[in-house]
């Protein structure tokens, strides 16, 4: 039996940007929802290790939906929060 665990050194790939993910953050928890768990009204854009939002509100007793990127083309997401972390992806691409 040919051996398939054969080291691969030359093929990791390095992200081009080290960006962090932002995730959803916000103050309400959609209620009677099923599956999992979702935000209610506004979603703002968080990252672990800082306790604001990117727009700067504190969010340290909100709900944090790891498994929910932030996505500031959605209609219920921050303006200012979106336009906070385009700003910051234009300056990483710069
Ligand atoms: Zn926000």
């Amino acid at each position: 039996m040919p051996d398939v665990s054969a080291q691969r050194k030359s093929d990791r790939t390095v992200p081009a940007a080290p960006t962090r993910t932002w995730f959803s953050v916000a103050p309400h928890l959609q209620p009677r929802h099923v599956g999992d768990r979702a935000p209610w009204g506004v979603v703002h854009a968080g990252i672990s290790g800082l306790g604001t939002t990117a727009c700067g509100i504190s969010r340290t007793t909100w709900f944090v939906f790891w498994h929910l990127p932030f996505d500031g083309r959605k209609p219920e997401s921050c303006r200012p929060c979106a336009l906070r972390l385009a700003e910051l992806s234009r300056r990483i691409a710069d």
